[in-house]
């Protein structure tokens, strides 16, 4: 599949092995980060994708970046919006700085980058839009009201942009990934993270590359007839209708 795409927040975690499965599938592969430039750099020479530093909570960055990102490999056939961010607290204790960072980069982001995408795959009658939702924006999580909210908003943007853009070609998914080992779930204490385990009936937290496979199926050109859905990768722990 020789298309061009960017994964947001794809120099780590999930979004890392995203961008290494769609190029190992033939696309040409852009991977953006916010601000750690080790693992950036890191990542760009283990697997010789481009890297592209900017926040995708900014509207005109997002605008600025796909810019180059396209003058250097062409016009965007598959963008993943996977980049997202936690600040957890109970609701009574949640500032509204928790709460508007988190809208801000897991949900604004949705906006800004494909506003910059789709008006050209609609043009060209090709696209694939996914995005990374979570678990815990189809069952809400305590601790998480400013998370669930962005991810469970993911959610209806993925619904009402498929019927916009089925027409034109353009297919527009969500992935909803349970538990899966990266440095966001390794942020917890043992103990939550042994609470979580013993919930999924799989047995074990999820790894990146099982989320990837679920973006290579739905960016697949053959996938053209399944749009507005959610693919649900959780082990068990909470099946969705
Ligand atoms: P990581 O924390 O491991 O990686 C996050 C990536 O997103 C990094 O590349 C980071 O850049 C980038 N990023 C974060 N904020 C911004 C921003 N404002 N602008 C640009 N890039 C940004 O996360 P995961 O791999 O664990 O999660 C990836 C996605 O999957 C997220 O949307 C998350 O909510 C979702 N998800 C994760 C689950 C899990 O269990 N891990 C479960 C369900 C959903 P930098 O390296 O510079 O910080």
């Amino acid at each position: 599949m020789s298309k061009n795409a960017i994964v947001t927040g794809g120099t780590r975690g999930i979004g890392a092995a995203i961008a290494q499965r769609l190029k190992d599938s033939g696309c040409t592969v852009a991977a953006t980060y916010a601000g750690n430039d080790e693992a950036a750099a890191k990542f760009k020479d283990e697997t010789g994708i481009s890297v592209f530093k900017w926040d995708v909570g900014d509207y005109e960055a997002c605008k600025g970046g796909v810019i180059e990102i396209e003058a250097a490999q062409g016009p965007t056939d598959i963008l993943v919006n996977n980049a997202g961010i936690t600040r957890d607290g109970m609701f009574h204790k949640m500032t509204p700085q928790q709460w508007s960072e988190v809208i801000r980069a897991d949900l604004d982001s949705v906006f800004n980058m494909s506003h910059q995408v789709f008006p050209g795959m609609r043009e060209r009658k090709f696209g694939r839009i996914i995005n990374i939702s979570s678990i815990n924006g189809q069952k809400g999580q305590m601790g998480q009201t400013n998370y669930s909210a962005a991810k469970a908003g993911m959610l209806g943007f993925t619904r009402a942009l498929a019927q916009e853009g089925a027409f034109k070609g353009v297919t527009v998914n969500a992935v909803a990934p349970g538990y899966i080992a990266t440095d966001m779930v390794a942020a917890m204490s043992e103990k939550v993270l042994d609470s979580i385990t013993a919930q999924i009936p799989v047995g074990r937290l999820g790894e990146a590359s099982e989320i990837a496979e679920c973006v290579a199926f739905l960016a697949d050109e053959k996938c053209g007839f399944m749009t507005g859905a959610v693919l649900t990768a959780n082990g068990g722990q909470y099946i969705a209708s």
